[in-house]
C-alpha cells in the first residue's frame, strides 16, 4: 500500500519534443507521460488538450513571434509536471528590399534590379508588364531589364511578390523612373521605303534564327565587368538614332555604328558562347554572342566570319573582320547588345558591369 501512496503522490511524468521551427499554422510535437491526457497553453490562454504520442498544435490564430507553449499533466491528486518550450512561429511573409541603383534608369538602357529579402525567399518580378526572370547574386537575386527606347518617361511601377519558405505570401511595391532622352534626329524617311531590296522570306528566316537566341535562359551570367568596344572607329549612327516617317512614325537605330576600314578585326565585347555566326538578310555575316541571363551582343556586316556556331569565346578574341555585307552603305560595325530581347544601348556597357547594387532600402507594401 505505501509504494502506491508514494506514486500517487508524485507528479505524473512529462516529456514533450517539439519540432524545429519556425511553423506557421500547425506544430508536430511528441508527447511521452503517464497521465491521460495532457492541456497545452499560450500567452496564459489554454488552447487544447493532447493525448500521448504523436500530435498537432493548431497555432493558426496566434500572432506572429515567438511564443511560449505550457504543457501541463496533472493526476487526480491534482500533483502537476508542466514543460515549457519556446517555439517561433512566422505567419508574414519576406519583407523586400530594393538595390538603390534600380530607381531611375534612362529610356534604351539596362536596369539592373536588385532584389532581397529577410529571409530565404522566392520572388517574383514584374515591371513594365512582363515577369523578368531572377537570378542569385552575392546578398540577393538580380535581373537585367531591358528598357525600351518607347518606354514613356515618368515613374513606373515595380511590383515583387514574396513567398517564403512556409508558404508565407508578401507583396512590395516601388516606383521606378524612366528618364526621357533626346534622340538625335537624321531625317525624314519616304513613306514607301520598305526593305524591298530584301526579300521579305530571307527577313523571316533571319529573325526566326535571333529570335530563340534572344529568347534563350542561360543562367549562368558569363560577363565579367564592363563591356570592352568591339572596334575602334568613328561612331557614324549612335544607338537610337531616329529618322521619322510622314505619318510622324520614328525609326530608332537599335546599335551602334562603327565606320573603320574593311578587314580589321571585329573583338568580343566580353566572354560568351557564340550562338549563331552565318550570313542573314540584312546583317550581312553577323555574329551572335550569348553572355547568360538574358543578354546577348551582336555584330552585323562583317566581311568574314571568323568562328563557329557552339564555340565558347574570350573577351577580346576575334569574331570576323569589318566589312560591308548585308544592307549596308559602307564598312562599318554595327554593334549591338540584346537584354531580355529587347535591344538596349551597347555603349552604357561600356562603362557599367551591373554588378552593384549600391545598397538595399525597403520597397512598400504593395495593395
Ligand atoms: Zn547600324
Amino acid at each position: 500500500m505505501l509504494w502506491w501512496r508514494l506514486l500517487a503522490c508524485a507528479p505524473p511524468a512529462l516529456d514533450v519534443v517539439v519540432a524545429d521551427g519556425p511553423h506557421r499554422h500547425r506544430v508536430p510535437v511528441t508527447v511521452r507521460t503517464d497521465a491521460a491526457q495532457i492541456a497545452w497553453a499560450t500567452d496564459g490562454v489554454e488552447r487544447g488538450v493532447l493525448e500521448p504520442g504523436e500530435g498537432v498544435l493548431d497555432v493558426a490564430g496566434l500572432a506572429h513571434g515567438v511564443h511560449t507553449l505550457v504543457f501541463s499533466a496533472r493526476t487526480t491528486l491534482s500533483r502537476t509536471a508542466t514543460v515549457e518550450v519556446p517555439v517561433t512561429l512566422d505567419h508574414e511573409g519576406p519583407a523586400v528590399l530594393l538595390g538603390a541603383v534600380s530607381r531611375r534608369v534612362e529610356q534604351g538602357h539596362t536596369l539592373p534590379v536588385f532584389l532581397s529579402a529577410d529571409e530565404p525567399a522566392e520572388l517574383r518580378l514584374v515591371f513594365l508588364d512582363r515577369e523578368r526572370p531572377l537570378y542569385p547574386v552575392e546578398g540577393g537575386q538580380r535581373a537585367l531589364v531591358g528598357v525600351p527606347i518607347r518606354t514613356e518617361p515618368g515613374p513606373h511601377p515595380l511590383v515583387v511578390e514574396a513567398v517564403d519558405a512556409l508558404g508565407n505570401t508578401s507583396r512590395w511595391t516601388a516606383s521606378v523612373e524612366v528618364e526621357p532622352v533626346d534622340w538625335p534626329f537624321t531625317g525624314k524617311l519616304p513613306l514607301s521605303k520598305k526593305t524591298a531590296e530584301v526579300a521579305q522570306p530571307d527577313v523571316e528566316r533571319m529573325r526566326a534564327e535571333r529570335d530563340p537566341v534572344y529568347a534563350e535562359d542561360l543562367p549562368e551570367a558569363r560577363w565579367d565587368g564592363p563591356a570592352t568596344l568591339p572596334v575602334e572607329g568613328t561612331h557614324t549612327s549612335a544607338f537610337g538614332t531616329y529618322r521619322e516617317y510622314p505619318d510622324g512614325r520614328r525609326s530608332h537605330h537599335d546599335a551602334e555604328d562603327i565606320a573603320r576600314k574593311p578587314g580589321v578585326p571585329v573583338l568580343a565585347a566580353m566572354p560568351g558562347t557564340v550562338r549563331l555566326a552565318r550570313m542573314q538578310a540584312v546583317h550581312g555575316n553577323a555574329v551572335l554572342l550569348a553572355h547568360g541571363q538574358g543578354v546577348v551582343s551582336l555584330y552585323s556586316h562583317l566581311q568574314a566570319l571568323g568562328v563557329e556556331e557552339g564555340r565558347e569565346v574570350a573577351r577580346g578574341d576575334t569574331l570576323g573582320l569589318l566589312g560591308s555585307t548585308g544592307r549596308s552603305t559602307g564598312p562599318h560595325l554595327h554593334w549591338g547588345i540584346v537584354v531580355d530581347e529587347v535591344p538596349v544601348d551597347p555603349m552604357q556597357w561600356l562603362t557599367t558591369d551591373f554588378h552593384d547594387a549600391g545598397g538595399y532600402a525597403p520597397m512598400e507594401a504593395a495593395p
